[in-house]
């Protein structure tokens, strides 16, 4: 569960977020729409800890979100906007990368090549859920915006989170693709994550659970979770 108390993001003397109050429960989607500057971008990076709230709380499930890796700790995955892949990896070093962050991996040789063995297999299973399995090996600069997007998803995926924040993630896909991507944050949401969609496409906001406008910072609903 998602909890937002009456947050307010600034930039110096620029307010971002304004006094925003909402809550996503496991198992829902919600869309935040609204124009480019709205502050959408701003809400889902303080509710993943990477900028610092001027007032208010992000908890979740009832824990105080105060910084990127106490956020990551409890499970919180940001698929952020322009995807935020290392170009000169591959594609499968990019998966890689958040989880051998996050699981210290044993000290045995055979540990630990079980344990690696396992997040090959996560990761073969997240690539083959955005239909890029065999792009795998290609450094990601090699890949095209929408093959880099999906791969974006794919590493959010693959984290496994409790909440997934997706900042317009599906604006360079094909409408094919689009679908399999909503389709797999939909997934996300029925194994038991609360999940954010920042988006300009009114299809995508139509298909979430519940639907919020934001405009200059402000928070609105067009429907309610
Ligand atoms: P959206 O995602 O709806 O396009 P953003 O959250 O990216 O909105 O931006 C909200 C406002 O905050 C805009 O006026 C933007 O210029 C400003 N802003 C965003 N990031 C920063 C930053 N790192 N430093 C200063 N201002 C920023």
């Amino acid at each position: 569960m998602i909890t937002v108390t009456n947050l307010t993001v600034a930039y110096d003397d620029l307010v971002a977020v304004d006094d925003v109050t909402l809550q996503v429960p496991a198992g829902y989607v919600l869309a935040v729409s609204g124009p480019s500057g709205a502050g959408k971008s701003s809400l889902l990076w303080a509710i993943a800890g990477a900028v610092p709230a001027k007032s208010g709380r992000v908890e979740i499930d009832g824990l105080e979100i105060v910084d990127r890796p106490g956020a990551a700790g409890h499970g919180v995955v940001l698929i952020p906007q322009g995807n935020g892949l290392a170009r000169v990896l591959t594609a499968r070093e990019n998966l890689s990368m958040p989880l051998l962050a996050e699981r210290r991996l044993p000290a045995g040789d055979q540990d630990r090549a079980e344990a690696l063995e396992s997040i090959d297999e996560i990761i073969q299973k997240a690539l083959v859920d955005v239909g890029l399995e065999e792009s795998g090996d290609h450094l990601v600069e090699e890949l095209s915006g929408g093959e880099q997007q999906r791969i974006a998803v794919a590493r959010g995926l693959a984290q496994r989170g409790k909440v997934i924040l997706a900042d317009e993630s599906t604006s360079e896909l094909d409408s094919t693709n689009r679908e399999r991507v909503l389709d797999l944050l939909r997934a996300e949401a029925d194994r038991g994550a609360a999940v954010i969609i920042a988006t300009h496409d009114p299809s995508v906001a139509a298909g979430a659970d519940g639907h919020a406008l934001m405009d200059e910072g402000r928070l609105s609903w067009d429907r309610r979770l």
